[in-house]
């Protein structure tokens, strides 16, 4: 009798409604070995027999090569002894959930090449049907209401599936077997055309019509996979303008698609590592470098360098955006709402909100449950970071390096995401948005119920920021007084610094530099912090040294008009506003007057030592911006002015743990009314704020020959200021860290709350 010997595995991961089933059934079929696979309440059980050498082949193979969407996390295998034929082929069984275990939900993934070429296959059954899918590819997070993930507990189960869609589902040998979006004209959902009273139900009329109205210049509400985008032609300026003016978006970026990347070639450069991701399974938007002979109207991205392309990612798109003559090459597809309102993910909130800014829908009824918003990446060194991560992403869960009770993280109050961790897991959320209104504080509270029942995580300690005024906080505090938990608050920048120290899998008892800079964030002294050189671990830190604090004359009036900062700036220095001053002339004399009186008299000027502001404030002394109408412009505006070869730079002065910019600023006001270039102003500076990085490192390493640096905060995502900087550091022998996972503005901040909190409840026991 040959020689027989048996192996069981369990793995765990995003193992579930991936297709890992049939997977490890095709692999056992081929390699002749018997046994079963199932799933279990956390993660898949594998039980095989056979020749050893195939064994072996089986397990390395399935280590290797999982399938598309799955993620081994953690893989086990035992011998099993005394195996004599047990099993007469190889099947895959039943499994009883277990109601308090979980496992990860598989974010929404694009559709994948195999069922791309069926969408385009004359021949195929499923030929030109927007909502093709498979196990590899297709809607998940969005769609699922509950655990088991099941197609009863998807907003599929409206759809009953057909005897053919049955057949395949039912299948271990189909590309759809056990997939619960499953679909085909006959049984799945279909769009929807409507405009001005006319509704079109039937799939190629719908599209047709809102192919007509894209290429009248019309603007149309489009229903993707985590929400509604807002659509129009990107070539077509009126169009442009028109969107613009609804959405009530004065300056900030559109989105754009187009179908394929030889199409995105015509307006933008596209590196290697940009076009791999573009065509990655996330498809997330791209930030690339517009082309010198971009002819794409300029208010898709006022005063950008740069455009955020993507690639169709659902089937729908595909259709929709396919290379048509007299059809546009590019469509704007930025999200459906207005200004700073949630996206619109539910059919009836869509039409309400979106009649306005619409002229017409092209809708389906496929429910969408959980919102998701495009995710947003770039390539800075070579390596892709995030500015925003969602969709495709989300929600993914970060290993956490140290066991901890469940606990949930706030989050900031602007590009709010919040933490949920159990286990050894951290469920960074979707992007909830700007915490500033009832329709995101609802959908805030709507999607952490959503975490929490998915992921079966009942919160033990509550963490949040330290600003008494965050809708994040307050709601921290009512659920923890409500619930009896704990409540740990936690500083904004130190929040920042632990964010970035957890993504690189830093240990509990490490000591880091942090360089914090951002725009804003309470601080202990409950001034507004913001240019702050931390010393600490998880469990706590030290403000080693920060920026001079300086008054922001009328508060917010102040972060939406930087030219009131460079006054107040100048006023802190106590250099003279002089009237040839770009941020002097724009003010009447009446207005300078009340701005200096509102700076000495202490009236509505909180004191900040906020990075970004300096950036406002520089970018506005420049003649650059006066004005913002979204967060970062200023400074956005003036990195791109910034010319790049230019090595100059100015002095500044530490002095016990404060860092006076007065030289810098008076360096910069002389260069100006000498009339040096805004351009190599602007590059000065920047080498100026990278210089000020080596030499607090270089004076904390004096100190305490601590060698590793954290950078996070939202002046990081400025890519001049932190290739130069970590180049400096780096030949400086410092270890640099950055966020690659998480962006490193304040989406991060749950994520280093979560750290804290585990780390302080850890010190307490
Ligand atoms: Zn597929
Ligand atoms: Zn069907
Ligand atoms: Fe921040």
């Amino acid at each position: 009798m040959a020689e027989i010997s048996g192996l069981s595995i369990h793995v765990r991961g995003i193992v579930q409604g991936v297709g890992f089933r049939p997977h490890v059934y095709q692999l056992a079929v081929k390699n002749n070995l018997t046994g079963w696979v199932r799933n279990t309440s956390n993660g898949v059980e594998i039980e095989i027999a056979g020749n050893p050498e195939a064994i072996k082949a089986f397990s390395s193979e399935l280590r290797k090569f999982p399938p598309p969407l799955a993620r081994i996390d953690e893989y086990k295998e035992n011998e099993i002894k005394d195996v004599l034929n047990a099993y007469a082929k190889f099947e895959i069984i039943e499994s009883e959930p277990n109601p308090s275990q979980f496992i990860p939900v598989s974010p929404d993934m694009s559709i994948c090449p195999d069922c791309l070429n069926e969408l385009f296959d004359p021949n195929n059954h499923r030929f030109r049907y927007p909502f093709i899918n498979c196990t590899n590819c297709g809607p998940r997070f969005s769609i699922i209401k509950d655990i088991p993930y099941d197609r009863p507990f998807t907003t599929m189960a409206d759809f009953p599936m057909c005897p053919s869609c049955r057949e395949e589902y039912e299948n271990p040998g189909d590309r759809r077997f056990h997939a619960q979006p499953i679909a085909c004209p006959e049984c799945g959902p279909h769009i929807i055309f409507k405009s001005h009273g006319k509704t079109l139900h039937h799939n190629e009329d719908a599209l047709q019509a809102a192919k007509d109205a894209l290429i009248n210049g019309q603007i149309v509400a489009i229903k993707g996979l985590g929400g509604y985008h807002l659509a129009c032609d990107a070539t077509n300026h009126k169009a442009v303008d028109i969107l613009r003016q609804r959405k009530r978006r004065v300056d900030k970026p559109f989105a754009l698609m187009s179908f394929s990347v030889e199409t995105i070639q015509k307006y933008c450069l596209i590196s290697p590592e940009e076009r791999s991701l573009l065509e990655s399974r996330q498809k997330p938007i791209v930030l690339l470098n517009k082309s010198s002979n971009c002819s794409l109207p300029d208010q898709l991205a006022p005063g950008q360098n740069s455009l955020g392309f993507m690639l169709p990612y659902t089937p729908l798109h595909y259709l929709l955006i396919e290379p048509l003559s007299g059809f546009p090459d590019t469509l704007v597809m930025t999200s459906g709402n207005l200004s700073e309102e949630p996206i619109a993910f539910d059919d009836l909130d869509a039409e309400n909100r979106l009649a306005g800014l619409a002229d017409a829908f092209l809708t389906h009824n496929r429910g969408i449950y959980m919102r998701v918003d495009d995710s947003v990446k770039r390539v800075v060194n070579k390596k892709a970071v995030f500015t925003r991560r969602s969709r495709g992403y989300a929600p993914d869960p970060f290993p956490f390096p140290f066991q901890t009770m469940p606990i949930f993280a706030a989050g900031a109050e602007l590009k709010n995401h919040f933490t949920l961790t159990r286990d050894k897991y951290a469920f960074h959320s979707h992007y909830i948005g700007d915490l500033e209104n009832f329709e995101t504080l609802q959908s805030y509270e709507q999607a952490i119920e959503h975490f929490e029942r998915l992921f079966r995580i009942k919160p033990e300690v509550f963490a949040c920021d330290l600003h008494p005024d965050y809708l994040s906080t307050r709601y921290s505090e009512d659920r923890s007084h409500k619930e009896n938990k704990q409540l740990i608050q936690i500083q904004h920048h130190h929040a920042h610094m632990a964010a970035c120290m957890l993504e690189n899998g830093l240990p509990s008892d490490e000591v880091v530099i942090g360089l914090t800079f951002d725009g804003t964030g309470y601080g202990l002294d409950s001034s507004i912090w913001g240019g702050e050189i931390l010393i600490g671990d998880y469990s706590g830190f030290n403000r080693r040294f920060h920026l001079r604090y300086f008054p922001l004359p009328g508060g917010d009036t102040a972060v939406r008009n930087p030219a009131r900062i460079a006054l107040s700036i100048l006023q802190t220095c106590n250099m003279d506003w002089d009237p040839n001053l770009p941020s002097v002339s724009q003010f009447s004399s009446k207005e300078l007057h009340i701005i200096k009186n509102q700076i000495n008299q202490k009236i509505n000027s909180p004191l900040t030592s906020s990075m970004g502001r300096i950036f406002d404030a520089v970018s506005s002394m420049l003649g650059i911006r006066q004005t913002v109408t979204y967060e970062g412009q200023a400074a956005i505006e003036l990195e791109n002015h910034a010319s790049v070869d230019e090595t100059g730079s100015y002095e500044f002065i530490l002095s016990g743990d404060i860092i006076d910019y007065q030289p810098v600023i008076e360096s910069i006001l002389q260069e100006i009314l000498k009339g040096v270039p805004a351009g190599v102003i602007s590059a000065r500076f920047h080498n100026t704020v990278s210089n000020l990085c080596l030499s607090v490192a270089n004076n904390i390493s004096r100190d305490t020959s601590l060698r590793t640096v954290v950078l996070s905060g939202g002046v990081w995502q400025n890519t001049l200021l932190l290739t130069k900087t970590i180049k400096l550091l780096e030949s400086n022998g410092f270890k640099v860290l950055t966020h690659q996972k998480v962006p490193t503005n304040d989406a991060c901040i749950s994520l280093g709350q979560a750290a804290i909190a585990a780390n302080i409840i850890k010190k307490e026991t």
